[in-house]
């Protein structure tokens, strides 16, 4: 059996992010730390990789420049309804970076090894059992005793089922396709960001999206189509034929591309997020629930995450009683409750005339809303 004092289960974002800062935070206990990653960087990993400001602010302050990874800045974000709605832009920056997240991923790791920290990849975890004075950890080969164990495992992560069994599920259904950008399509829709919330009174409560990318340096499309479940007690459409329509739209063919298909589990207030030894982060916790955005959550959670495993070690104390407490009451958690209260209200109120009017006339109240209590929360977290 390997002893550790701090185990980080999953080399995503979240993961990555609590081991950088923990290293920011406190060397000493960041070489004590072990990351377990069950795959080989570059890895893939199902994302459209839209990042917004929150996230590149995070990298930011760890010294980290996500310009070093190759992307695509869409210059606007569009939120339409059927194709005509509001759109978005920062001042004098990019609304969204577009990365593909083998690449990101894979730089941010290699940050991570950079700066000391301990990855090993390739290792798969099989179970994670908390004891009253430590956690144990079962992975195809090995047995690891540790006195802190993160669970970064994402949406389908086996933290999460081991600690919590019986806790209630809440996961958004998502499918994404990319195919090469369109040469004749106009210069603006090649380099912004559309959000379309058009197939929300058929009962899909989320959007269609279709984002700028590139793959290898060939100017692609990522397109994709995110429902939260909230009207899953209703008929609904196939979840791949609102995309099938956004795409057509716009002069694709959905079946002329690869569609896949991954799971996004999204906050809730009312979910558990710890158990004694064990914090949960990323997606293993909970997304965005609005747009099901974790990319910059993730990054956020890790660096709640690591401040609180140091106050655990400064309390010698590791029941994460409180983490729950602290987090929805940390800008990150207030931004996730808003997202979820927004969530909860726009797509339950699914009526043809309120979601077309919401998204073509109401930004006056969408903007300053998504500015102040959806977006910047970063700058705020401690
Ligand atoms: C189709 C799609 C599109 C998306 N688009 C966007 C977007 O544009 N912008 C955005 O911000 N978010 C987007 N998201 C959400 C985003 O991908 C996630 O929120 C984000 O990846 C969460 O990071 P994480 O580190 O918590 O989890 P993950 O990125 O899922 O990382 C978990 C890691 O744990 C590892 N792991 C899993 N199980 C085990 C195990 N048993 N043992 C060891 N390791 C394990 C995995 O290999 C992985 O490396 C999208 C998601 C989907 C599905």
């Amino acid at each position: 059996m390997e002893l550790t004092d701090i185990l980080i289960l999953g080399g995503g974002p979240s993961g990555l992010s609590t081991a950088l800062h923990l290293q920011q935070l406190a060397p000493q206990l960041a070489r004590r730390t072990l990351v377990l990653e069950k795959a080989r960087y570059p890895r893939p990993k199902l994302c459209a990789g839209g990042l917004v400001a929150d996230a590149e602010i995070i990298l930011q302050r760890l010294g980290l420049d996500a310009g070093e990874v190759p992307h695509v800045d869409a210059s606007a974000a569009h939120l339409d309804f059927a194709g005509r709605g509001l759109r978005v832009r920062a001042p004098n920056s990019h609304a969204i970076r577009v990365i593909r997240r083998d690449e990101f991923d894979q730089w941010l790791a290699g940050k991570a090894k950079d700066r000391g920290m301990e990855i090993r990849e390739g290792i798969k975890i099989k179970n994670v059992q908390p004891r009253p004075d430590c956690v144990i950890v079962e992975t195809e080969h090995e047995v690891f005793r540790s006195q802190v164990v993160v669970g970064a495992d994402g949406s389908n992560g086996v933290t999460r089922r081991c600690i919590l069994p019986n806790e209630s599920v809440h996961t958004a259904r998502v499918l994404e396709v990319l195919t090469p950008a369109h040469a004749q399509s106009r210069a603006e829709r090649r380099e912004h960001a559309y959000f379309d919330f058009f197939s929300v009174p058929a009962g899909i409560a989320g959007y269609t999206w279709d984002f700028p990318t590139q793959v290898k340096g060939e100017s692609m499309r990522c397109w994709g189509v995110y429902d939260t479940n909230l009207l899953a007690n209703m008929p609904r459409p196939a979840l791949k034929e609102p995309l099938a329509e956004e795409m057509a739209r716009q002069g694709f063919d959905l079946n002329q591309a690869e569609l896949q298909g991954h799971p996004i589990r999204w906050f809730s207030p009312f979910a558990k997020f710890s158990a004694p030894h064990v914090i949960l982060v990323g997606d293993a916790a909970g997304a965005d629930p609005v747009f099901g955005e974790g990319i910059s959550i993730a990054l956020g959670y890790g660096q709640f995450a690591a401040r609180e495993i140091v106050r655990a070690f400064e309390r010698n104390e590791f029941s994460f009683d409180g983490y729950k407490h602290r987090l929805v009451r940390s800008a990150l958690g207030q931004a996730l409750i808003a997202r979820w209260g927004i969530a909860q209200v726009v797509y339950r109120l699914r009526w043809n005339w309120f979601q077309r009017n919401f998204w073509r006339h109401m930004g006056w109240v969408i903007g300053p809303v998504a500015w102040l209590f959806v977006l910047n929360w970063s700058k705020r977290l401690s």
